[in-house]
């Protein structure tokens, strides 16, 4: 569904002098124009990135963004995110730098930073109403997958994100939300899901969007593969229908690698 894109998940990594050469690398790569891509730096990078990658082929994502809502009233939704929030970044503030992208609900800042599924729907509906695009990621544990719940792990994540945006005002569920299934047991660990496993699990969740938001977002929404994806093994992922990209971690710091990623749908 829609054009084929492409995340670069560099997650905590990276120095000037690593993020120059990687985006060097990225500018001399040759990529079909068939495909969007967004490259995630650490915040305190992003600028440096946005000034060295080519603007035309690159986009730039945040990793996260703060919201703040009350816990005593999770209905209540603030009109500023700015404030007494020490060490965090405003979904305002990625608005304001014209950051069109950020990357919410990674399984690492779910199970290391403790987001549940309401924080991640509250950002994902926060930074809709700042008109940022948003790549939400979902995705179940290898003891929830032997457990037979990955779908219902995965339906209970969309459903808070469904409900949060439901809820606010300016916010919408649009071709502007990217969804990335990324199992965690394949995450960092070397061990890709097959293309029959993604793609089970990505038409669910379309199937899902149909019976939960509507068809024309179903359509409309893109879903990505992330896992342990790389220059070997996308091609094989990319022939599949309802695998609209990848949020790639690791070979995502190799430009080269990236490059072929970026490639594999052509
Ligand atoms: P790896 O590609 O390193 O497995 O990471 C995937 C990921 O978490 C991307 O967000």
């Amino acid at each position: 569904t829609g054009r084929f894109i492409v995340g670069g998940n560099w997650k905590c990594n990276g120095t000037i002098a690593s993020v120059a050469e990687l985006c060097e690398g990225l500018n001399a790569g040759e990529i079909a124009d068939n495909v969007d891509i967004v490259v995630a730096p650490p915040f305190l990078y992003i600028d440096q990135a946005v000034e060295a990658l080519d603007a035309k082929r690159f986009k730039v994502a945040a990793q996260n963004a703060w919201v703040e809502y009350t816990l005593q009233d999770p209905t209540h939704h603030y009109d500023s995110d700015t404030g007494a929030f020490t060490g965090e970044v405003s979904a305002e503030m990625l608005e304001d730098l014209d950051v069109p992208w950020v990357i919410l609900g990674h399984s690492e800042r779910r199970t290391l930073l403790g987001e549940d599924n309401v924080t991640v729907g509250k950002k994902v509906a926060h930074a809709r109403y700042h008109g940022l695009n948003v790549i939400v990621c979902v995705g179940e544990s290898l003891e929830e997958r032997e457990a037979g719940k990955t779908l219902e792990v995965i339906f209970a994540q969309l459903r808070a994100v469904a409900e949060e945006i439901d809820d606010r005002e300016h916010s919408s569920w649009g071709s502007q939300v990217v969804i990335a299934y990324e199992p965690i047991w394949a995450i960092g660990t070397g061990k890709v899901a097959t293309p029959e496993q993604a793609q089970e699990v990505h038409a669910a969740i379309r199937q899902w969007l149909v019976d939960n938001v509507s068809e024309e977002v179903s359509k409309a929404t893109r879903i990505q593969y992330g896992g342990s994806v790389n220059d070997g093994n996308c091609e094989d992922l990319a022939k599949y229908s309802d695998i609209d990209g990848f949020l790639v971690g690791g070979a995502s710091l190799d430009a080269e690698k990236f490059v072929r990623i970026c490639n594999s749908s052509v």
